[in-house]
């Protein structure tokens, strides 16, 4: 059984679509951070280090936002099939509180919990 109420559903529907929009301009705007750093630029060798250092932050962030997109996409498409916010392992309601905090969730939090600790 879903627990959601049709506001509840169309305000998590709002934040997944925010969501999605925001990792996508971060995906956009961190492109030229991801490329590889050059060796002809007149830098010195920690400053070298610095931008190679950041560059791999820059791509972790980017992987990060990746996943989280994909699951942002999947949560999307069970809204429209209206399986939204049940639990994809057990069907279990997730509940809205943790929908809030984390709208792509596609577990609830036994199975969450479940997982991690397996
Ligand atoms: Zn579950």
């Amino acid at each position: 059984m879903n627990e959601l109420n049709t506001q509840q559903l169309a305000e998590l529907h709002q934040l997944l679509l925010n969501l999605s929009e925001e990792l996508q301009q971060l995906l956009e705007n961190s492109s030229n951070g991801a490329q590889p750093v050059s060796l002809d630029e007149p830098i010195g060798r920690l400053s070298r280090m610095d931008a190679m250092q950041q560059q791999s932050m820059v791509q972790a962030n980017r992987r990060t936002a990746k996943t989280r997109l994909t699951r942002i996409e999947a949560a999307l498409r069970r809204h429209a099939g209206d399986a939204y916010g049940l639990c994809v392992e057990c069907e279990e309601a997730i509940g809205y509180a943790r929908l809030k905090a984390q709208p792509e969730a596609p577990f609830c939090i036994d199975c969450q919990t479940g997982k991690e600790t397996r």
